[in-house]
């Protein structure tokens, strides 16, 4: 073979074509790609290190549970890993791109059956490759009242590869890892498991009842490399007869951290089911040209950015949410959450009115199941192509959120970023998630990009938090924040189950 884009650690190259020419019998020649073009797409990696650190060697497509056991018996024998994806649109954590180079992408976007739907139960069964679109189209076309929940960047993605990355999403079940419910996973010796309820012959209840009898391994597939999912269930939140948009306005930082803590206390009281307090600086970079607000060195100036707003009447913070109901539970929660807002000075305003501000239909739509592409928009805020989420976990307290905004503004400020992003409240915890958007064309930027990533990271672990979810250039450095006991045991179950290290080596920082 001369088209070798990269070869998998420690495999020959004479080991790698023999390898090649097995999975070519299994799979086809087409469904075999090999060489830098036929690769592209799997490598638009978008973070601040070199396309060479993940360069796969190869990309495997395949369409059944059957070709990816013969596929794995073939990477066992060989030693050559292979990295799953299910739609492979992970960007902003590595895209379809492997954690190192020379792995070979299983891509599985083309095994998308939606094989059952209960309209009853309001749960579905889905095979990797299934995208947001496809499912929303398929409830519609049935008349099957539920909704989707899905990550701001649409219906392009799919609920499998958000779910095993522990996505989250904005409506009652935004919190995806919670809301799934079992599994069929193919492990490293081609052994196919079906977890919880899925284990009983002629099962009934696998999609309704999450934790089977025993030890609940759902868990062990999230985030890791000890097996390859093909089929999940997954929670679709049942429509409801009527909802409310609304929107609080909050004039400092200080009113938003009390609007954190109004948020958990209407959370942990069913009040409010979903939102988010969201920085204006992000909802402006889903809409506007950074060029526009600010031309000058290093990140927008405070002062800037106050008077940009303030001459469009925009608050820096707002609690984005929808009440989901009757109207009559509608009127009154609202009456609830507007007396809980106002009381700490925020100004509430609801539907029509709250739409009209930059950016908010998308997050309305966000909350109602209706995926839209509006926010791919933060790639032109910046320009260049460079994007790292960084995302650290914080308990749901309005002071955890001043100071972590503090800490991570005074880091971008230093580096000449500008921190965009927002607080995904859920009732006991948030996720901090913050674009760091960079030129990745110009080798300077792309590196002070890569400084201030792993400053965030160092200054957030040690002030005691840690990242919910991690790019796969810093897997390795976010999963030691977690210390030594929790590395040990990743790796002790790693070598149980896949003692040759063959599916997704260093995933979440762990290898065999
Ligand atoms: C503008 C913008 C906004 C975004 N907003 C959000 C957001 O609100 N919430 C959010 O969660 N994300 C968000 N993202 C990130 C990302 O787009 C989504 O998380 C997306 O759902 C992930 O891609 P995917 O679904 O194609 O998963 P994939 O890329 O297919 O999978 C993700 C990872 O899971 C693992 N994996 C996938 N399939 C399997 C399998 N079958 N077996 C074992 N392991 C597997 C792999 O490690 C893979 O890299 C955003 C991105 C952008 C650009």
């Amino acid at each position: 073979m001369d088209n070798i884009t990269a070869l998998p650690k420690g495999v020959s190259k004479a080991a790698f074509a023999r390898a090649i020419t097995e999975l070519r019998g299994v799979l086809g020649e087409s469904n075999v790609i090999t060489g830098a073009a036929g690769l592209v797409s799997y490598t638009k990696i978008m973070l601040a290190v070199p396309d060479s650190e993940h360069q796969p060697s190869a990309a495997l497509t395949v369409t059944t549970v059957d070709q990816i056991q013969r596929v794995l018996e073939i990477c066992n024998k060989y030693r050559t890993p292979v990295w799953p994806i299910s739609t492979g649109r992970n960007f902003g954590y590595g895209s379809a791109a492997p954690a190192t180079a020379g792995q070979l992408v299983l891509d599985m976007r083309k095994m998308n059956a939606i094989i059952e739907v209960d309209a009853e139960l309001g749960t579905a069964l889905l095979e990797p490759g299934v995208t947001y679109v496809q499912l929303n189209e398929y409830l519609a076309a049935n008349s099957l009242p539920y909704w989707l929940s899905f990550p701001s960047s649409g219906g392009l993605a799919g609920p499998m590869g958000n779910i095993l990355d522990r996505g989250t999403g904005y409506n009652r079940y935004g919190e995806h890892a919670a809301n799934f419910c079992g599994m069929e996973v193919v492990l490293a010796d081609s052994t196919v498991l079906r977890t919880g309820m899925g284990g009983i012959p002629d099962t009934t209840a696998w999609q309704a009842y999450r934790w089977g009898l025993g030890p609940w391994a759902d868990g062990l597939f999230l985030q890791s490399n000890l097996g390859i999912v093909t089929k999940i269930g997954v929670w679709l939140m049942k429509r409801p007869p009527a909802h409310l948009f609304f929107m609080v306005a909050y004039a400092d930082l200080d009113m938003a951290a009390r609007g954190v803590d109004t948020m958990r206390e209407l959370r942990l009281s069913n009040v409010l089911e979903t939102g988010v307090i969201g920085l204006t600086t992000y909802v402006l970079a889903a809409t506007t040209r950074r060029s526009e607000i600010y031309q000058g060195e290093g990140s927008i100036p405070v002062e800037v950015m106050a008077k940009y707003l303030a001459d469009r009447g925009l608050p820096p913070f707002a609690t984005l949410s929808v009440l989901y109901g009757t109207e009559a539970q509608i009127a009154v929660n609202f009456g609830i959450a507007k007396q809980a807002f106002e009381a700490i000075g925020g100004t509430v305003i609801s539907s029509g009115d709250a739409l009209a501000g930059p950016g908010i239909a998308h997050w309305h739509q966000n909350m109602v199941g209706v995926p839209n592409l509006h926010e791919f928009g933060i790639y032109n805020f910046r320009g260049g192509g460079g994007s790292m989420w960084f995302a650290p976990v914080l308990p749901a307290r309005g002071q955890e959120v001043i100071k972590v905004y503090r800490l991570l503004d005074g880091i971008f400020r230093q580096y000449g970023f500008d921190l965009a992003g927002g607080f995904v409240v859920h009732g006991r915890h948030l996720e901090m998630i913050v674009s760091l958007l960079f030129d990745r064309t110009s080798a300077e930027e792309t590196g002070r990009a890569y400084d201030c990533f792993q400053q965030c990271l160092q200054a957030c672990t040690s002030a005691g938090y840690g990242l919910y979810r991690v790019n796969t250039a810093f897997m390795q450095q976010a999963s030691e924040a977690y210390g030594p006991a929790q590395k040990a045991l990743n790796r002790r179950l790693k070598r149980a189950l896949d003692p040759n290290g063959i599916i997704a080596p260093g995933k979440s920082g762990v290898y065999v």
